[in-house]
């Protein structure tokens, strides 16, 4: 069987993760897989945004470590890709960033749910105990929502990430999630399966199965992800997550290049 390329891949220039693309490269021909993505932390229009993410003036940096990766791997097939995040009013700045490169696909994430807050950064968990969890969601899922309606992305990132410190919502949030997943569908926005949510504290891929199954139910395509914040992490899960992403229906996965589409089999 031919694995489904790792989508979600980082490196250190993002500032907390480790390794070139050339390290997740290889990872990648150990593990056996054929085809990966290069899709690290997008620059923020301002540097001092926060800490996570490469600088604007790194960019070409970046595009060129992919391509050098490229060229040493040539029988593995790397895109080359964004981690963007969607933040309200920065759509412009979304559309100079995919005009700068040839891009393969972006991945749209939510973390920001509002001003300042990254919902998944461990170091500002006490912003939690200020907020009622239910309210965090609601912001969350109208910001994902908005992101899939942009025609921004070409993946959505981690779809329930609020859950990374076992914050769960107590109202049942899966008509909602349904909703959104039909306007998913709609917009023609693949959903990834991202496997790292195992090594969080919440144990449990994003996102969770019964809303994979809804996803698949709703149509919409799929793709994998490791979130890879270290070469060994490349394809961390693959067999596992390839085995419940058949159990809930699914038997493509969505492969991109140039920004465009194709279904292939798994
Ligand atoms: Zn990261
Ligand atoms: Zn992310």
């Amino acid at each position: 069987m031919r694995w489904p390329a790792d989508y979600h891949t980082h490196n250190a220039l993002c500032r907390h993760a480790t390794g070139t693309p050339l390290d997740y490269a290889a990872h990648a021909v150990a593990m056996g897989l054929e085809e990966i993505g290069c899709s690290d932390h997008s620059p923020m229009p301002r540097d001092d945004f926060d800490d996570w993410r490469m600088y604007e003036r790194q960019l070409d940096e970046y595009v060129e470590a992919v391509l050098e990766a490229r060229r040493k791997f040539p029988q593995l097939t790397i895109r080359l890709a964004l981690e963007v995040d969607f933040i309200p009013g920065q759509e412009d700045w979304i559309r100079q960033l995919a005009a700068r490169y040839p891009w393969d696909y972006f991945i749209g994430s939510v973390h920001y749910v509002s001003e300042g807050w990254d919902v998944d950064n461990p170091h500002k968990l006490g912003e939690w105990s200020r907020r009622s969890v239910d309210a965090v969601w609601h912001d969350y899922l109208d910001r994902l929502e908005a992101s899939i309606c942009s025609g921004l992305f070409d993946i959505i990132g981690h779809c329930d990430l609020p859950k990374k410190f076992g914050h769960r919502p107590e109202t049942d949030l899966l008509p909602r999630y349904r909703q959104i997943f039909r306007v998913a569908a709609e917009a023609n926005v693949a959903l990834e399966i991202n496997t790292a949510g195992w090594r969080k504290d919440c144990r449990e891929q994003y996102p969770a199965r019964v809303l994979l199954e809804a996803a698949c139910e709703a149509g919409v395509a799929l793709t994998f992800g490791s979130d890879a914040h270290a070469p060994s992490e490349v394809g961390a899960g693959w067999s596992e997550a390839v085995q419940l992403a058949r159990e809930v229906g699914f038997t493509h996965w969505r492969q991109f290049c140039g920004r465009k589409m194709t279904s292939v089999p798994f």
